[in-house]
């Protein structure tokens, strides 16, 4: 090949916006020159590596953009260290069913159970797959709200937040919430009511979340919205770090609201 035309080549691929591909191109040429490969073998591959790339990287903005506190993994859940849950439920929320049908998860149960792990593993699986997703703390996010509404572009963030195909809605109930917050929390729910799927996370069972929300009348309409179409999934027992601390020998007493949360928490039900 001339000088000029391999020169050509590398800027055309550069322009062409194919850096993987240009990255491979000599290696590829020189196989090529030595016969080692056909022709065909050696443009497949050259653009199977660049598509596979240009994957990776969509992948791996959308995860950027989904504001995930820490990266989790269904394949780093340990099921035996929570016999609570059934295996078979989190397998079929895998397959993100749930995501094109616009239906709702919610795990509950007491701290450290992995309710935030299988949440982001799930939104994980959502992203790999192609599918926008938001990770939102609950009070973070609702304050968050709140002073945008005080700065007058409430309506935006809160269109944002609408906008994902799936809403993580982390730690509902660890702090009480205002009116103001409850209302906005209200208008996500009611936005994204069988139109785009939201996992919930709260240590509260349903019975509890009118304290939360500072106003019974307004938890029971969330609730029914929420409800009509998804999955709950009721998780039990103690929690995981205080679990393997003890098993590395330090005795760790259950925290009292742990202790409640467990006799609390009802069966794993499936509705919708
Ligand atoms: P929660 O949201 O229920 O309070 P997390 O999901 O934050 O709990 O879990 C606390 C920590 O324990 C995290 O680091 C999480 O990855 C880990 N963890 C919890 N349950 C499991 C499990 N069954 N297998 C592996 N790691 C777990
Ligand atoms: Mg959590």
């Amino acid at each position: 090949m001339s000088g000029l035309a391999y020169e050509r080549l590398h800027a055309n691929l550069r322009s062409l916006g194919l850096p993987t591909l240009e990255r491979h191109l000599d290696g590829a040429l020189e196989q090529g020159s030595k016969n080692e490969r056909s022709l065909t073998e050696i443009l497949d591959e050259l653009f199977e590596q660049e598509r596979k790339t240009r994957q990776a990287n969509l992948v791996e903005l959308r995860l950027r953009v989904a504001g995930f506190p820490v990266r989790k993994t269904l394949e780093e859940f340990d099921y035996k260290a929570q016999p609570s849950i059934d295996p078979k439920v989190i397998e079929e929320l895998a397959t993100l069913r749930f995501v094109h049908n616009a239906e709702n998860v919610i795990f509950l149960g007491p701290a450290g159970v992995g309710k935030t792990h299988l949440a982001i593993a799930l939104g994980l699986e959502a992203a790999r797959s192609g599918l926008s997703v938001t990770y939102a703390s609950a009070g973070r996010t609702l304050r968050k709200l709140k002073e945008a509404g005080e700065r007058g572009v409430g309506e935006r963030v809160l269109r944002n937040l609408g906008n994902a195909r799936l809403l993580i809605f982390d730690e509902i109930g660890y702090l009480p919430w205002d009116r103001t917050m409850a209302h906005l929390f209200f208008r996500i729910v009611e936005n994204r009511y069988e139109r785009a799927s939201t996992i919930f996370t709260s240590n509260k069972v349903y019975s509890e979340w009118g304290e939360v929300l500072g106003d019974p009348v307004l938890a029971s309409a969330v609730l029914d919205r929420i409800l009509h179409h998804s999955t709950t999934v009721n998780i039990k027992g103690e929690s995981y770090r205080l679990r393997a601390k003890r098993r590395a020998g330090t005795p760790a007493p259950l925290l009292p609201m742990e202790s409640r949360m467990a006799e609390k928490s009802h069966a794993r039900t499936t509705e919708g």
